[in-house]
């Protein structure tokens, strides 16, 4: 369907607009991997959304920048490739790599779009969704959608944080570098320490630059065993290179107070009132707004600003609509990973099934692949050694 007006009875004057069971907006990982699980769960009216093109977020990733979660082929003992989003697929398999790069995961993608003949129509950007009545009206840039349900998968790649503090405008966000071959200059700073800020010091470490990481905390001497909260594995090796040793100076507990642009480049200035002089605009590794802040008067807000979701990931606040990705919340526990993450298609599909009166047996099996968490109690565990 891919290319295709989705209010394509609009053009031949007809208000009749046509109603789906499902509307998904985004297909990136999440948006991809739960519409397969709703085909599982017998529900065919669905249509996916995507204002780019299936995977755009992962083929806009620097190009140098790598998945940190490794992809190996467990699939033949039950146990699901780490950066898989559907049952019985493989990244590791198909892509033949097992760190992919943004661009390589994004062919991985379509590729289950096409297998699975997902039905994505790009270049659709929503601008709004309400409520009207008992069903949804999607206001798009080809016109209004509606819906009986909605599952908001739009990620956050494309909604960089940008307004943490004055000057942060004078920054540049890792998001909107294409590659870091292209940054210039000998001596860097970042801003963010977790997994964006030192996958770029460890690039410009090894090209021979110097880099100074500040960070509000200190995700590198982190004791958690939750890489949502401390630095994967693969990042930790990275920093023990002699290059990134000799070359890289982190600054914990130093939360950015201002940017300013001074004669001989831009000076940084720390809460406690440190300053550093660098010549070329800072790098911010701050994370992301988030594209749930489009959709914010249609959920509940937690303290920290994610959406408040049902024990489904619904809307508590608007039923019908629900949330998959990396914003999903629940209590401590973050699904902001993938593994996390696809975890919930199956419970927002059988709840969607279950408003729909279908059984939805087609999801039991997504159990032994470790895909249906349904019980959140098991969630928060650490490692014991
Ligand atoms: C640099 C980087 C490295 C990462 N590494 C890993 C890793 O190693 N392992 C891991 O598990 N996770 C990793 N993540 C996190 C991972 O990228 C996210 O979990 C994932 O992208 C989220 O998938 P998603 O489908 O929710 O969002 P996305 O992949 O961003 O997909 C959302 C889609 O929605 C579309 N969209 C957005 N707004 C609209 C709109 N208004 N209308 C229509 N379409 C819209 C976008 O174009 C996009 O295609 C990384 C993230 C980054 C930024």
């Amino acid at each position: 369907m891919t290319g295709q007006n989705p209010v394509g009875r609009e053009e031949e004057g007809d208000s009749e607009f046509p109603l789906y069971d499902v509307v998904i907006v985004g297909a990136g990982a999440a948006g991809v991997g739960v519409s397969v699980a709703l085909g599982h769960a017998g529900i065919e009216n669905v249509l996916i959304l995507e204002r780019d093109e299936v995977g755009g977020s992962f083929a806009s990733w620097p190009e140098e920048t790598r998945f940190i979660t490794p992809s190996f082929p467990t699939n033949s003992v039950g146990m699901l490739d780490l950066n898989s989003v559907v049952i019985g697929t493989s990244a590791a398999w198909t892509l033949e790599v097992e760190h992919p790069t943004g661009r390589q995961y994004a062919a991985f993608l379509k590729a289950i779009a096409k297998h699975f003949e997902l039905p994505i129509v790009e270049g659709v950007d929503v601008k709004r969704i309400a409520r009207l009545g008992d069903e949804f009206g999607l206001d798009t840039s080809h016109g209004i959608v509606r819906a009986r349900h909605v599952i908001w998968a739009a990620g956050d790649f494309h909604y960089p944080r940008m307004n943490g503090f004055p000057g942060s405008d004078l920054c540049r966000h890792t998001a909107t570098i294409p590659t870091y071959a292209e940054l210039e200059g000998d001596d860097f700073v970042v801003i963010g320490g977790y997994e964006s800020g030192i996958d770029v010091a460890a690039y410009l470490a090894d090209a021979g630059k110097t880099v100074r990481v500040f960070d509000r905390e200190s995700p590198w001497t982190s004791e958690s065993s939750d890489p949502s909260v401390a630095l994967s594995t693969y990042t930790i090796e990275r920093t023990r290179r002699p290059g990134f040793v000799e070359r890289v100076a982190l600054h914990p507990d130093a939360p950015i107070a201002s940017v300013a642009e001074v004669e001989s480049g831009f000076e940084v200035t720390t809460e406690d009132g440190r300053s550093f002089r660098t010549p070329v605009p800072p790098l911010l590794a701050g994370g992301f707004d988030g594209s749930h802040t489009l959709v914010s008067e249609l959920f509940e807000s937690r303290e920290d600003g994610f959406p408040l979701l049902s024990e489904n990931d619904e809307s508590t606040k608007v039923p019908g609509i629900f949330l998959c990705g990396a914003a999903v919340r629940h209590d401590n526990h973050i699904f902001c990973f993938i593994y996390k993450y696809r975890q919930r298609f199956a419970v927002v599909a059988k709840a969607i099934a279950t408003s729909l009166g279908l059984p939805a047996e087609g999801l039991e099996q997504y159990r032994t692949w470790g895909m249906y968490l349904d019980d959140l109690s098991c969630c928060g565990q650490e490692c014991v050694c």
